[in-house]
């Protein structure tokens, strides 16, 4: 009967198989490619990241190493790798990112310059948001956890907070800690973009100083910083 339909539109008997076959595998692959796209939700819809201006600040550098953990660990070391990280995947999405710096340096001896310096280059480049990646540390070694913090006066702020912090939440799987307001951080007050300040975790506890000196652990909470940012861009 359905050789009927072929005749009818004149397609050569030896064409039928390879027709069936072509229609098959495409029914396939919009199958295929739609669960694909559902269960990673994130990449579907990096379009949002594209074009925007992000300012990477990885905290400390030179002179200043930040925290120092109980084996040792710098925390401007941590900062740097997480930020890198973070740089490609937001550049693979098509965003355009800044980065305060890319090596072991600081831009000045003094800390209020150095934060001075790195809030000008934010405002210079009009950036659309910005994030500090930076390492807590507390004389108590049982604390750990990743934690986003934004200023209390800036709702835009709030919700790239919220957004990053779910993200650590569900990607890390080792906190259930929630964004939280700030004011004391100076960062936090002097920029007039959506401004995050991301502790990745606590240097001070000897479990995660170890993970947050481990290659991949760097890479999964970049990825989860970028996933969370990449949502808040989607709910514009
Ligand atoms: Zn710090």
């Amino acid at each position: 009967m359905h050789f009927l339909f072929f005749r009818a539109i004149k397609i050569p008997v030896f064409l039928i198989p390879v027709l069936i076959v072509g229609i098959v595998l495409g029914i396939m692959g919009y199958f295929y490619m739609s669960f694909h796209y559902s269960y990673r939700d994130t990449d579907a819809i990096s379009w949002a990241v594209a074009n925007k201006v992000i300012v990477v600040d990885a905290g400390h550098g030179g002179i200043d190493p930040g925290a120092v953990g109980p084996s040792g660990v710098l925390e401007k070391n941590i900062n740097l790798a997480v930020a890198k990280r973070l740089c490609q995947y937001l550049s693979q999405g098509g965003a355009i990112v800044v980065m305060t710096r890319e090596d072991d340096q600081c831009f000045s001896s003094k800390k209020k310059a150095d934060l001075d310096a790195r809030i000008a280059l934010a405002e210079k480049h009009q950036a659309d948001i910005f994030i500090s990646i930076q390492g807590n540390a507390i004389q108590s070694s049982r604390w750990s956890g990743a934690q986003t913090f934004y200023h209390p006066g800036s709702e835009e702020g709030k919700k790239l907070a919220v957004s990053v912090q779910q993200e650590m939440v569900r990607i890390l799987k080792n906190t259930k800690r929630q964004a939280q307001p700030h004011t004391g951080a100076y960062i936090l007050r002097q920029l007039t973009m959506p401004t995050i300040v991301v502790e990745v975790g606590f240097i001070s506890n000897p479990q995660e100083e170890k993970m947050l000196n481990d290659p991949q652990y760097q890479g999964k909470v970049a990825y989860a910083i970028y996933s969370g940012v990449v949502k808040y861009f989607s709910k514009e």
